[in-house]
C-alpha cells in the first residue's frame, strides 16, 4: 500500500484521535502546515515545531517534528533559542491568539523587531479555548466570554499590522475556509528569512460559538466565508462597505537581514575573525 508523504510526518502510535472538539480550525490549519511542509520537499527532521499552552499548542503533539511544548506564552521565547542554537532548522511556533498576543506579547513584538526566523502560525480563534473561554486580545468588542459575560469592554489587536509594525518579514490572514488559499500563505511563509506570520483565522466552536450564539461548526465556516473578503476585492470597496469584513491575503512580503546573520558577524569580530 503506498502511504501519502504528508501521513509520514505525523507521529508514531498517533496519538490519535486528537484532543480538539469535533468542528474545530485547528485540524485544517495542522493540515495546511503539514501540505506546505511537504511541497517545500523538506524532511521532517529538519523542523522544529513549539509551542505554549492552549488548544492549538497541542499540535507538535501530533506531528512528528522536533518539538518544544513549553509554558504559556513563552513559545517564542524557546524558539528563539532553538533558532540560535540550530539556525539551520526551520523552526514554526504554533500559537493561539491569548498565548501569542497577552501572555506572550513582548515575545511576539520584540522576535519581529529583532528579525529571528521563525514561522509562527497564530490561531486566531477570538477566545482562550483550553483554559476556560476568557476573553483574549483579539475577542472583538461587544462579543462574549467567560469573563466578559456581558460583552468584551476592549479594542481588538489586529496581529498582521501589529507584525508588520514591529518589523516582521511577512504577514498573511487566511481562514480554514479557504484552506488551499492558506496552505500557499503558510508555503510562502516558510520560505522567509526572517519573522513571518500567518494567522489563521480558526473557529472555536466549543466556546466562542456557544457563548456568542453563533450556531454549530458548519455555521461557523459558513460565516467565516460570508465575513471575510480578499485584500484585492476589499481595495475596491468603500471603507463603508468593507466596514465589517474581516481583511485576508498578505499584507507585508519584504526583505530584512535576519538575526542569525547579524549575530554570526558579532561572533566573527569577537573572535577577530
Ligand atoms: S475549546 Fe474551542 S479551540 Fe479548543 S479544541 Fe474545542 S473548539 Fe477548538
Amino acid at each position: 500500500m503506498k502511504i501519502h508523504p504528508a501521513y509520514e510526518m505525523l507521529r508514531p502510535g498517533k496519538k490519535f484521535p486528537n484532543v480538539w472538539c469535533p468542528g474545530c480550525g485547528h485540524g485544517i490549519v495542522q493540515g495546511a502546515i503539514i501540505r506546505a511542509v511537504e511541497r517545500l520537499g523538506l524532511n521532517r527532521d529538519e523542523m522544529a515545531m513549539i509551542s505554549g499552552i492552549g488548544c492549538s499548542s497541542r499540535m507538535p503533539v501530533y506531528v512528528d517534528f522536533n518539538s518544544l511544548h513549553t509554558a504559556h506564552g513563552r513559545a517564542i521565547a524557546f524558539a528563539t533559542g532553538v533558532k540560535l542554537h540550530n539556525p539551520k532548522l526551520h523552526v514554526i511556533v504554533v500559537t493561539g491568539d491569548g498565548d501569542a498576543l497577552a501572555i506572550g506579547g513582548n515575545h511576539f513584538i520584540h522576535a519581529a523587531r529583532r528579525n529571528i526566523e521563525l514561522t509562527v502560525i497564530l490561531m486566531n480563534n477570538n477566545i482562550y479555548g483550553m483554559t476556560g473561554g476568557q476573553y483574549s486580545p483579539t475577542t472583538p468588542i461587544g462579543k462574549k466570554a467567560s469573563t466578559a459575560p456581558y460583552g468584551c469592554a476592549e479594542r481588538d489587536f489586529d496581529a498582521c499590522a501589529l507584525a508588520t509594525a514591529a518589523g516582521a518579514v511577512f504577514a498573511a490572514r487566511g481562514t480554514v475556509f479557504n484552506a488551499v488559499e492558506l496552505d500557499k500563505m503558510i508555503e510562502k511563509a516558510l520560505t522567509k528569512k526572517g519573522f513571518a506570520l500567518v494567522e489563521a483565522l480558526s473557529p472555536c466552536p466549543t466556546l466562542y460559538g456557544r457563548l456568542n450564539k453563533e450556531g454549530n461548526a458548519v455555521k461557523m465556516l459558513q460565516a467565516q466565508k460570508a465575513n471575510t473578503i480578499n485584500l484585492k476585492a476589499a481595495e475596491k470597496l468603500s471603507p463603508q462597505e468593507s466596514e465589517n469584513k474581516i481583511i485576508t491575503g498578505i499584507f507585508y512580503d519584504g526583505e530584512a537581514q535576519p538575526y542569525t546573520e547579524v549575530y554570526q558577524q558579532i561572533i566573527n569580530k569577537a573572535q577577530g575573525r
